[in-house]
């Protein structure tokens, strides 16, 4: 433990300055009271060489002023890491207030899937389901992934699927699960990231059920330009840390030319509404 108080261990004084800016800045509209990143990462797969500590993402939370910051996995369970939902629990006692968690699951599992989603959200107490079609080649709007997606809505609780300009990825082929469970909040997640990021606005434009999520989107006018077309209602911060530091991901959203009340309902007031939507 560093010997000038609670913080990151390896932050370094950089780290603890730009924490104690951010919370200088607090209440005064300058910056949101409250910073929640909507998608990061946590997972230990030795064979494939993939270590992603809960304290890294600490630490660059710290630096970045985020307060709560929803953990997935990179593997998809039951495949690769079958006590995958427990450890991202036991993550979240470890570090109470700091995480909440959405259950990344491989839609080909059938009845296991979809057992999987309710122990996650009833019994773990997970806030959503994360699909990733390129890992796991499963199309959104196929029956396997809508029937997690439907499961998920039945507790109310969002599903976040990897949007950008891969195969099965893109904003219209998500949008078809869009359609098919109109009953899902479907998160774009990098909304359509290098290639397709005004394809996610024109989804999100047609389907109410559609919330776009920043992570490594590379166009602050972007982020600007969804606010206005959709509303501050339906975009959210997210990071895709450790890979992407939310810190950077944060500069892209404050650089976006949005008002302090925007930002606020983008850094924290539309993932605390899903938050608490979930029932649990
Ligand atoms: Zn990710």
């Amino acid at each position: 433990m560093s010997d000038s108080g609670p913080g990151p261990v390896t932050g370094g004084v950089s780290a603890y300055a730009r924490c104690d800016t951010e919370r200088a800045l607090r209440g005064t509209g300058i910056v949101s009271a409250v910073i929640i990143d909507a998608h990061a990462h946590v997972d230990d797969v030795p064979a494939l060489g993939w270590h992603m500590p809960a304290e890294l993402l600490l630490e660059q939370m710290d630096a970045a002023g985020v307060d709560v910051t929803v953990i997935m996995t990179i593997t998809d369970a039951p495949e690769v890491n079958p006590t995958a939902l427990e450890m991202i629990r036991d993550v979240m006692d470890s570090h109470p207030g700091r995480f909440e968690a959405y259950a990344r699951i491989h839609p080909w599992y059938g009845d296991e899937a979809e057992d999987l989603v309710v122990r996650a959200i009833r019994d773990l107490g997970f806030a959503g389901l994360k699909l990733h079609p390129v890992t796991t080649i499963a199309h959104p709007a196929e029956e396997a992934s809508l029937r997690l997606i439907r499961r998920a809505a039945s507790f109310n609780a969002p599903t976040l699927i990897h949007c950008g300009d891969d195969p099965m990825c893109t904003p219209l082929e998500i949008e078809q699960a869009a359609i098919r469970a109109p009953e899902a909040t479907i998160v774009l997640g990098h909304m359509g990231a290098y290639y397709h990021g005004q394809d996610a606005l024109a989804v999100a434009e047609r389907r109410p059920n559609v919330i776009l999520e920043t992570s490594a989107c590379p166009y602050p006018d972007l982020i600007g330009e969804a606010v206005r077309r959709i509303g501050a209602e339906r975009v959210i911060f997210g990071s895709d840390a450790p890979g992407c530091p939310p810190a950077i991901e944060l500069a892209k959203v404050r650089a976006a030319g949005l008002t302090a009340e925007q930002l606020e309902r983008v850094l924290h007031l539309n993932q605390q509404a899903l938050f608490d939507g979930v029932t649990r």
